[in-house]
């Protein structure tokens, strides 16, 4: 780089960051929301200035959820089969290829069924491209509300996103873009017709809770743009995670039968499995338990029964886990069984029931109703209808039962193993 454009923007830089600095002193602001003010316009700063794409194979990271193909990349933006209006937009803005950030998380970020994924790489190199792009794919123009979700730490990089996405769409009209921040006001109990919401925080969940102005449990896109600056506030940080969590508190359970089998003990839990073996099909389970040492006693039994069994707990490294999980996805195993290590983190389409040897609970022994809704989460997933079953022994589990019924407020049914009649019903 030239000492001129080096100087250039230099001075750029600091007619920025003073522009900043003003608006640091609003009032509007904590002392804690500075803090994220100070990493997030560093961001901004790079973002604006930067005017063209870092090439980088470094610093790069992705972590992601993908059952068929991990490793899959593409070297064109052809091969993505976009919608032809968002391809013409992508080279209208001078992108001929994707980069090294988009070839590897693309495919994932489009993929059906959807993928989770946390992408890391350095400023500048594509990854708001990449985001905003599965953002405008994603969209429905057909649904009239809010669909797709970005949370952004700052006004200003909220903007930028909006701006980008407003490019890359400019093609694409049909899609509706609003912004969440501050200066933008909303009729409470009104409803947006816009697909596509990139706002703050703070005023994301105002419109979604105080104001409701959409519905959290309609979105299907959710990103956590600068996650890093975001988990690193404690503001924002609790923010998200609520707007998340109201996202999927919502979203889950709808099409989940959940029961409850009385059990004296162990021994009495695992006759309950082989009952109800012996009265449905099931495609794959999974059955979690408290502890290790329950695990391979009932992985023990499954097998010598003649059920292809895996065991995943914590005691594996990361690579022994992920092949553990490859080998179930593909099918090999059909038993899952699994310590809580399993119970966030896992798209497997053919899983049809997920049994709670055990009922989740926190260190205190009570019920943890998070984990519970991540367990059986697991089954009933991209619309299919999943069964939850959940092996009771004695007074403390029962409670336990209950309280998460209470607290979802979704019927937990008995049922009797015994009864091979019963059994059979839960199969419909
Ligand atoms: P990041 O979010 O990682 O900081 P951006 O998505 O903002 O990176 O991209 C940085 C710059 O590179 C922007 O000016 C953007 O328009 C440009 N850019 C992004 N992807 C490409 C691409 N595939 N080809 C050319 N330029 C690109």
């Amino acid at each position: 780089m030239s000492d001129w454009v080096q100087k250039a923007e230099d001075q750029e830089i600091s007619r920025l960051v003073n522009i900043l600095d003003i608006k640091k002193d609003d009032n509007e602001k904590s002392a804690e929301s500075a803090d994220t003010a100070s990493a997030a316009e560093t961001s901004l700063l790079l973002k604006i200035i930067r005017k063209g794409l870092v090439e980088s194979n470094l610093d790069l990271e992705i972590q992601r959820k993908d059952p068929k193909s991990p490793l899959h990349s593409v070297k064109t933006f052809e091969a993505l089969h976009l919608k032809p209006e968002l391809l013409k937009g992508i080279y209208a803005m001078g992108f001929n290829a994707p980069s090294k950030i988009q070839e590897t998380a693309l495919p994932t970020l489009l993929a059906d069924p959807p993928q989770n994924m946390i992408a890391q790489s350095q400023s500048g190199t594509g990854k708001t491209a990449a985001f905003v792009l599965a953002m405008l794919s994603r969209v429905d123009t057909k649904l009239e509300y809010p669909q797709v979700l970005c949370i952004s730490p700052t006004y200003e990089l909220a903007i930028q996103t909006g701006e980008v996405a407003a490019r890359m769409a400019q093609f694409c009209p049909e899609i509706k873009l609003k912004f969440a921040v501050r200066g933008e006001e909303v009729t409470p109990n009104s409803k947006l017709k816009d697909h596509i919401i990139i706002g703050t925080p703070g005023k994301l969940l105002d419109w979604g809770l105080k104001y409701r102005v959409f519905d959290l449990k309609k979105i299907r896109v959710f990103v956590l743009d600068e996650a890093d600056v975001m988990i690193a506030t404690q503001g924002h940080h609790d923010q998200c995670i609520r707007i998340h969590k109201l996202m999927r508190e919502q979203e889950s359970l709808e099409n989940i039968k959940q029961y409850y089998v009385n059990c004296m003990n162990e021994e009495d839990k695992y006759n309950a499995i082989q009952n109800i073996y012996a009265g449905i099909t099931i495609g794959q389970a999974i059955i979690f338990c408290h502890t290790r040492k329950t695990a391979g006693w009932l992985a023990g039994k499954m097998s010598s029964d003649g059920h292809s069994v895996a065991v995943l707990s914590g005691d594996l490294t990361v690579e022994q886990r992920l092949a553990v999980l490859d080998r179930f996805r593909a099918g090999l195993e059909k038993v899952l069984i699994t310590t809580n290590v399993l119970s966030r983190g896992i798209d497997v389409e053919q899983v049809t029931i997920v049994v709670n040897f055990d009922l989740p609970m926190d260190v205190k022994g009570n019920a943890d109703c998070e984990t519970y809704l991540h367990r059986i989460g697991r089954t009933g997933r991209f619309g299919k209808n999943g069964i939850a079953i959940n092996l009771v022994d004695g007074e403390k589990a029962m409670n336990i039962c209950k309280y998460i019924e209470n607290h979802f407020k979704k019927s937990i049914q008995l049922l009797d193993t015994g009864n091979s009649d019963e059994i059979e019903k839960i199969g419909y």
